[in-house]
């Protein structure tokens, strides 16, 4: 009877821990427990939840160099996604430097490590199934790391902010986009309305028939944004309604770009009430996020890159979506995990290996 009433308090005991533990995780935004794990899960790469509201299991980075692309904002740690994300981007990059000329894809934001809400920015980017594009090409040259944090902010809209600038403005512009949205893996493809307006204007003939997932919307004038389909098989992937079949060239553009006109800033009679901004709670994501952000961390950051050919190696090894062309060298492979070796110390997220030169 001692026996059965201590071993029933032990299990009241570890219960009510557990209930406190959750209670504290949630005391805390969600975003602040994603944003600070700088390394993914060591699972199986899957979306969980909705595009702004869920979380990412066993992300995959996108290698930072590419022959087609550079990633920018490493200091943000934010090249994470599925194996369908980053595949997808790669992808891209390659098509359009080959056959657009487009020079190569500087890719901004996809998600954290292990996605989720975000100190910074982004609402949704949270499933490794959203992706940032520069609306400029990569430079020729390889950017220092300092540099990809200032890249310049290049607008392709006129000072009016309603109309293309047609000197910023080319036809590879519009080639990439039409690429992007083309693929029948992209759910939306996401624009400044006066690009969209301009798409709307000149597109012809087949490339018409993309118009309609190709979305207005605020922001996206120095970049444009790609949004997946969930997966097949990512049973836990929320996927969006898919967009109406209309061009959303009438109307709709017109009523965005009343939106967005910029005007004269009102100043306030009254003392404005400042809403107490409610933060997302880890409890209003799927459950399964609070497992993936308990998981156990990949070995580095070298080991979780994409390899193009699907697999994901789970060793030390400098995986890249190029290995097949140059590998590393063994003392590239063992700094792996000391990445102050190669870049000088701009903030706490450790920056990935460097690739073997190309
Ligand atoms: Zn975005």
């Amino acid at each position: 009877m001692i026996a059965f009433g201590f071993r029933l308090s032990t299990v009241i005991l570890s219960v009510l821990m557990l209930a406190s533990a959750a209670l504290a995780q949630d005391a805390v935004p969600a975003k602040q427990l994603f944003g600070k794990i700088t390394l993914p899960s060591k699972q199986r790469a899957m979306p969980l939840g909705f595009y702004a509201k869920g979380c990412l299991a066993g992300g995959i980075a996108i290698p930072v160099d590419g022959p087609a692309w550079q990633v920018i904002h490493l200091s943000r740690n934010r090249r994470w996604g599925t194996p369908e994300m980053i595949a997808l981007v790669e992808r891209l990059a390659r098509e359009s430097r080959a056959e657009d000329g487009w020079n190569g894809l500087m890719i901004g934001d996809i998600s954290q490590p292990r996605g989720g809400p975000m100190l910074s920015g982004h609402a949704s980017h949270q499933i490794g199934l959203d992706a940032d594009i520069w609306l400029t090409p990569m430079p020729s040259r390889t950017m220092t790391y300092e540099e990809r944090e200032v890249v310049p902010r290049a607008s392709v809209l006129k000072s009016s902010m309603m109309q293309v600038d047609n000197r910023k403005w080319t036809k590879a512009h519009q080639r990439l986009i039409v690429r992007a949205a083309r693929y029948p893996q992209v759910e939306r493809l996401f624009v400044h309305p006066a690009i969209k307006k301009k798409l709307c204007d000149t597109l012809e003939g087949s490339d018409r028939n993309v118009l309609n997932k190709i979305r207005p919307i605020y922001g996206h004038h120095y970049h444009f944004h790609i949004r997946m389909k969930c997966p097949p098989g990512s049973q836990g992937c929320e996927d969006q309604v898919d967009p109406p079949a209309d061009s959303g060239c009438g109307k709709q553009v017109a009523d965005w770009l009343a939106k967005v006109k910029p005007r004269p800033e009102v100043k306030p009679t009254k003392p404005v009430k400042v809403a107490k901004p409610r933060h997302m709670m880890l409890s209003a994501l799927p459950d399964a996020c609070a497992v993936v952000l308990k998981a156990p961390a990949v070995a580095n950051m070298a080991v979780a890159e994409y390899n193009p050919d699907g697999t994901i190696t789970q060793t030390q090894t400098a995986v890249t979506a190029y290995a097949a062309d140059t590998s590393a060298t063994s003392a590239q492979v063992a700094a792996g995990d000391d990445y102050s070796l190669f870049v000088p110390a701009l903030g706490s997220v450790p920056f990935p290996l460097v690739r073997p030169s190309m």
